[in-house]
This record gives structure tokens, C-alpha cells and sequence, in this order.
């Protein structure tokens, strides 16, 4: 699993400040999509001590990590979400491009669900086809309005 950059975000996760890492090889080839040199499989390998690495880099900036794609790759981002849960006390939160939970849901305070669709458009848009799930004590609770306000 490789990834092309990472940022602070703070608006991709209500109430949360995510360090964000863009996975490459996405699959899913959205028309319209925002990242098309993600497609490609390039980027430095995501290991264990490359994450440590910027997790005493930023550890005190974030309260979570967030995956943002690897629908390519699904084993090793629940890998990683177990990795995260079992060693940090920070949230985890994946973007993906399918429609498909993971098997280890209790890995994950947050998922994205749904490809990009143009005609819909993204999180922001009222009309999106993609949600974003808030998963307490394994109950998912759709909280995609939260974008809209
Ligand atoms: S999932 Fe995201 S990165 Fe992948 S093709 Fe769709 S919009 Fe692009």
C-alpha cells in the first residue's frame, strides 16, 4: 500500500483534525474524478515505521488518521486500522470509493462510502450519492448532513 502525500485536514472529518494520506493505484476510476494521478501506482510504501514517523511528527496536532482511498488495497488499509486502534488512542477514518464496509467495522470511527458522480457531486453537495458514517459501539449513524450545514 503506497501513498502519494498527506496534509492536516480539518474539514473532511466533522469535529475531528485528520492527518490525511492520499493512497495511490485507486481502482475505481470515477468520471470526473479530482485526483487522476492517484490512479497510478506510485508513491513511498505506507510501513509501520513510516507511519511512527510522522506520528511522533504530528501526534500532538491530530485526533485522527484518515485513509483516503486504497479500495485497491482493502486488507491492508483494515490492517492499518487495526494497527492504529490497537497502538494510538487517535481516531481512524476511511474514504472509500465503493460501497462496500469493511469487514472490521469495529476498527473504524468513521467511513466514507460511494464513488464520485459528477452529476451528484461530492460530500458538500446535498444531492451527493456518498456517505459518511459516524460507527459507535458498532451502530453506524449517517452523519453526511453535517456537510451541508
Ligand atoms: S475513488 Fe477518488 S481517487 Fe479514486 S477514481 Fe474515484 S474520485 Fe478518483
Amino acid at each position: 500500500m503506497k501513498f502519494y502525500n498527506y496534509d492536516i485536514v480539518f474539514q473532511e472529518i466533522p469535529d475531528e483534525t485528520a492527518l490525511a494520506i492520499n493512497l495511490t493505484n485507486c481502482p475505481n476510476r470515477c468520471d470526473g474524478c479530482h485526483s487522476p494521478h492517484l490512479w497510478q501506482d506510485i508513491g513511498q510504501e505506507l510501513t509501520e515505521d513510516v507511519l511512527r514517523n510522522l506520528l511522533d511528527k504530528y501526534r500532538q496536532m491530530i485526533t485522527c488518521v484518515c485513509l483516503m482511498g486504497g479500495d485497491g488495497q482493502r486488507n491492508e488499509v483494515e490492517s492499518f486500522a487495526k494497527y492504529i486502534r490497537e497502538n494510538t488512542s487517535l481516531k481512524m477514518a476511511w474514504y472509500s470509493g465503493r460501497e462496500q464496509l469493511p469487514s472490521n467495522l469495529e476498527s473504524f470511527d468513521y467511513v466514507k462510502l460511494g464513488r464520485y458522480v459528477p452529476a451528484c457531486g461530492g460530500l458538500k453537495s446535498r444531492t451527493t450519492n456518498q456517505r459518511l458514517f459516524k460507527i459507535e459501539e458498532n451502530k453506524m449513524e449517517d452523519i453526511t448532513a453535517r456537510f451541508w450545514k
